[in-house]
């Protein structure tokens, strides 16, 4: 597909799924749902649901995850699982945000920083060349198990707009990121809860958060049903957004879509 053609394109989705909702000056509390891996079941499902609502999914992608190379990580992350990028290419066609998540899902800060820095070389050149409508300046690379430290968040950023990154490593007294704005904030500190289902850990942070000042909330979730590290229920997923999308004062959009 031409350039021009797919943005023209994802303009019209976007206005169908509902990012023409989102007026910065008339909310003070953003939430994120950060959904990692690609597990192709799960993908089309929570895509599913989310166009119930007419919102748009934040979807993070292991790069190679496709491929007859890649490796089961844990016991959650399985080669039979994984989409691949037709899939994500039609995701974001229908709306839904597809960004990096890793090349082949190692924990960076264990790894020596050439290797480090390598993957993630490796994971953006991909996503440049098999992504439609990717836009390095407005895209968000999402470590694999939120592990980073300053000098791989810097590296990643030389070629992203921002980085999400575990929330412990990058806020102090507070469990959100400040809203949004053109320049700010690069580093996105998030949250998650498994390897169990994690309906509760969502319910009391999202309710917590609600009763707040206000702030961007991302959570890290990963599969629905049995798929992945700490997983959804469907009907929990699809009952939250019902409850969400009727608050005023909040918006849901995904990561990259808040920062533009
Ligand atoms: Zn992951």
């Amino acid at each position: 597909m031409k350039r021009r053609k797919f943005i023209k394109s994802a303009a019209i989705c976007s206005a169908t799924y509902g990012l023409g909702r989102w007026k910065k000056s008339a909310k003070t509390h953003a939430l994120t749902l950060s959904f990692d891996d690609g597990f192709k079941k799960s993908f089309y499902r929570i895509a599913e649901i989310y166009e119930e609502y007419d919102l748009s999914a934040c979807f993070n992608v292991i790069a190679s995850g496709h491929m007859s190379s890649f490796n089961a990580v844990d016991k959650w992350i399985l080669p039979e699982l994984m989409g691949n990028f037709e899939d994500w290419n039609h995701l974001k066609f229908r709306g839904h945000e597809v960004m990096p998540h890793t090349w082949e899902h190692l924990n960076l800060t264990k790894v020596p920083i050439t290797k480090a820095k390598e993957n993630i070389d490796k994971c953006l050149d991909y996503f440049e060349s098999h992504l439609e409508g990717y836009i390095a300046e407005e895209a968000v690379y999402n470590f694999a198990f939120n592990a980073s430290t300053p000098e791989l968040d810097a590296f990643a950023l030389q070629r992203v707009r921002a980085i999400r990154t575990s929330g412990r490593l990058i806020l102090e007294n507070t469990r959100t990121n400040a809203m949004p704005t053109r320049n700010s904030p690069h580093r996105l500190g998030c949250w998650a809860n498994g390897p169990d289902f994690c309906d509760e850990f969502v319910d009391r942070e999202v309710n917590e958060f609600l009763a707040g000042p206000g702030g961007w909330l991302i959570i890290n979730l990963h599969g629905l049903d049995e798929e992945g590290w700490g997983p959804l229920h469907a009907g929990y997923l699809d009952g939250l957004l019902k409850r969400l999308v009727e608050i005023e004062y909040l918006t849901m959009l995904p990561t990259g879509v808040l920062l533009l």
